[in-house]
């Protein structure tokens, strides 16, 4: 199948001085690291928008060869990517889905979120079509109102499974909207909401399919909403989903952006730099050219806030945030052409270590860190460390 979408422009390493490092082990301590706080539920790597932009088949592959036992996405495309690069772990796709797509996700060997009679019935005559049996997870909106069949109106949903010969309901899952919080109110509602539907099962003497609701704010702050599996998405990839949520699990980022300097110069007292002539000197500075910009995801809103770290120190980002460029005043110091320059990450200097966190560039772009990590155009290319096997226990 042919992704329209899917990058044309080669984004092979050694083209291209900009470079995302992922360290897939680090996915996997993390990995590791959620599993032991959530004890006995199953934990579902969420690899939705290129595995948070740390790329979707790489990360796909590396989940496998952990063994995990479910693979999350949001839309059949991911899916159907993760298959075709022979990831054979069930995979189940969140979001919501039209009827049309039924045959594609039988095809694939894809299980179905189901959010709605009608949608079921459509799962259903394709799934019989096709003379297969289709598993599907039951979508609960306990509080969300984004798709799932209301809780109050869940009944009707659960009941007509029971008629369906070619649908097998291996989970029942729902949402939270404000698990990140610090308040947990309205999280511990959607909690009881969920677990009123739950009820139908026992009320019926029939098995209770796989119950899930922890998503990663969940999973740190919500022991009660761990059931047999949790969803975390962003603490895989060591990013907190937000200040506010407890850091009950240590995570550790898993990713470093880095380019080189294509340009030097001195500029002028009074000559401003870049588009619009946003930022000047009053003294002569030395600034240099790095080749990214937004149209690698480097937000155009962090122009006049964001900083780069070049040897272990921190330099301002100075002028507009161009398309694929952006500049850097370095002051008295120096630097060369071909010098690292990290965007996001660690930086060594003789006597320093410096860092900056997709928090930080959250926080100049006024964003969330989800944000940051999924902008990260596909045109950067990534580069992997080693995959390494993960030490027992
Ligand atoms: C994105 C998503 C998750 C993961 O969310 P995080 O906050 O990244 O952990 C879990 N479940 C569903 C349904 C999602 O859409």
């Amino acid at each position: 199948m042919q992704i329209s979408n899917h990058p044309t422009i080669s984004t092979n390493a050694d083209l291209r001085p900009t470079h995302l490092q992922i360290d897939l082990a680090r996915l996997g301590s993390n990995l590791q690291a959620i599993q032991a706080h959530v004890g006995g539920a199953q934990v579902m790597p969420i690899l939705k928008a290129n595995a948070y932009g740390h790329g979707l088949v790489r990360v796909g592959q590396y989940m496998q060869s952990l063994g995990v036992g479910r693979i999350g996405v949001a839309y059949l495309e991911e899916g159907i990517l993760l298959r075709e690069a022979g990831v054979t772990t069930p995979i189940l796709v969140l979001g919501g889905i039209l009827g049309s797509q039924a045959p594609l996700f039988l095809q694939h060997g894809l299980t179905l979120t189901v959010s709605s009679t009608q949608k079921l019935e459509q799962v259903e005559a394709a799934a019989a079509a096709a003379g297969v049996v289709a598993k599907v997870h039951l979508k609960i909106d306990t509080g969300m109102e984004r798709i799932g069949v209301h809780y109050y109106n869940a009944e009707g949903l659960l009941e007509a499974t029971l008629r369906c010969k070619h649908v097998e309901v291996e989970g029942i899952f729902s949402h939270f909207a404000n698990a990140d919080a610090a308040d947990l109110t309205s999280a511990r509602l959607q909690v009881e909401r969920f677990q009123e539907v739950l009820r139908f099962y026992e009320q019926h003497s029939l098995p209770t399919p796989l119950r899930h609701m922890a998503n990663s704010g969940a999973v740190l702050q919500l022991p009660e909403s761990w059931m047999d599996l949790v969803r975390p998405g962003i603490l895989l990839y060591g990013v907190y989903p937000s200040a506010q949520a407890q850091r009950s699990v240590a995570v550790q980022p898993a990713l470093t952006w880095s380019s080189r300097i294509v340009y030097f110069k001195v500029v002028r007292p009074g000559h401003p730099v870049s588009y619009g002539s946003t930022w000047q000197s009053d003294h002569e500075v030395r600034v240099v050219t790095v080749p990214v910009g937004y149209g690698d995801g480097y937000f155009r809103a962090m122009s006049g806030k964001a900083q780069v770290l070049i040897k272990g120190k921190r330099y301002p980002v100075v002028g507009t945030i161009c398309m694929d460029q952006f500049m850097v005043n370095i002051e008295q110091d120096s630097a060369f052409n071909e010098d690292e320059i990290i965007l996001v990450g660690e930086s060594q200097g003789e006597h320093i270590t410096e860092s900056i966190s997709v928090e930080d560039l959250a926080a100049w772009a006024g964003t969330i860190p989800y944000e940051i990590l999924t902008n990260i155009n596909t045109r950067v290319p990534r580069v992997y460390l080693q995959d390494q096997p993960l030490a027992d226990g």
